[in-house]
């Protein structure tokens, strides 16, 4: 069984080039002769993720980025506007949308999304290159098909505190592992778990945090935010894959579906774009069924 990946052109339509608006593509050029990916095109679940965002985000942020105004909220998560950021964010969620659904009425066990600017995301304002929330959207998605609860996995390098601030503790659980002290939050439930992790214990704080998830109580999905960014703060690529590794085990071993999304990942600290490439194809290869 082959796993989907979702993405298509308008991942990338926005005018503003930057990681976040980019990357996917170059990482779906490297996927058409994979043997166990099958990419594949969100469109059809576009109109459900609109839905979706705008249970999310209010209104007038919405037209914002559609519009460009006022410009400064249409700029709020740091890009430079254009009619293509609105087309880009939309499909981003709708990927993840889609990822959500396959793996909630396919049977398939994992799929994903190229994904990334979401979980930063407030009701309404971008943040920190995040534009609209598609990963809380997708939650969305998995309550409309009948899921009671969902596990956050968020171990990009910064904190999902977006993600927090436009949820429910109660159904949608939070389990962050940052290295960075961007986005931070405060647990208010026993269930939710949030370390602010050192470069070297990094694989402990992982250790820890899926121990913790493993004793919050049945989970219908995992939404994992798989980012790459924790190099950018001394955690080797080699740890990333160890990472993904053991995310993919325990999610097999708990038997819980998983559709991920890419997340963070930068040239900043001296890293080119295969760089990011072969980081986020740590997750694609991992995460298959
Ligand atoms: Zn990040």
């Amino acid at each position: 069984m082959t796993t989907t990946v979702y993405f298509n052109d308008r991942y990338t339509a926005s005018a503003h080039a930057a990681e976040p608006t980019r990357k996917s593509g170059l990482i779906a050029a490297t996927l058409g002769d994979h043997p166990e990916v099958r990419l594949a095109d969100p469109a059809a679940h576009r109109d459900q993720a609109l839905v979706h965002l705008a249970e999310v985000h209010d209104a007038r942020y919405l037209e914002a980025i559609r519009t460009g105004e006022p410009f400064e909220l249409a700029e709020s998560q740091g890009f430079g506007w254009d009619p293509g950021i609105y087309t880009m964010a939309v499909e981003h969620a709708a990927g993840q949308v889609a990822a959500v659904n396959e793996v909630l009425t396919t049977g398939a066990r994992i799929a994903g999304s190229l994904s990334s600017g979401q979980h930063h995301a407030r009701r309404d304002e971008g943040v920190g290159f995040c534009t609209f929330n598609g990963l809380a959207a997708s939650t969305g998605e998995a309550f409309r098909l009948g899921a009671e609860r969902v596990l956050v996995l968020d171990f990009d390098a910064h904190g999902g505190g977006g993600t927090r601030s436009v949820t429910d503790p109660e159904r949608v659980i939070q389990v962050d592992v940052t290295v960075s002290p961007f986005d931070l939050w405060e647990p208010t439930t026993a269930n939710d778990h949030f370390e602010l992790a050192e470069a070297d214990d990094y694989l402990p704080a992982i250790d820890r945090a899926l121990n913790h998830a493993s004793g919050i109580g049945a989970v219908d999905l995992v939404i994992y935010n798989a980012g790459m960014d924790p190099v950018n703060a001394r955690v080797g690529a080699a740890e990333l894959a160890e990472r993904e590794r053991r995310v993919a085990d325990w999610a097999a071993t708990a038997d819980v579906p998983v559709a991920y999304l890419l997340a963070g990942g930068y040239l900043w600290g001296g890293f080119d774009w295969d760089d990011i490439v072969a980081l986020h194809r740590l997750t694609i290869d991992t995460f298959v069924n």
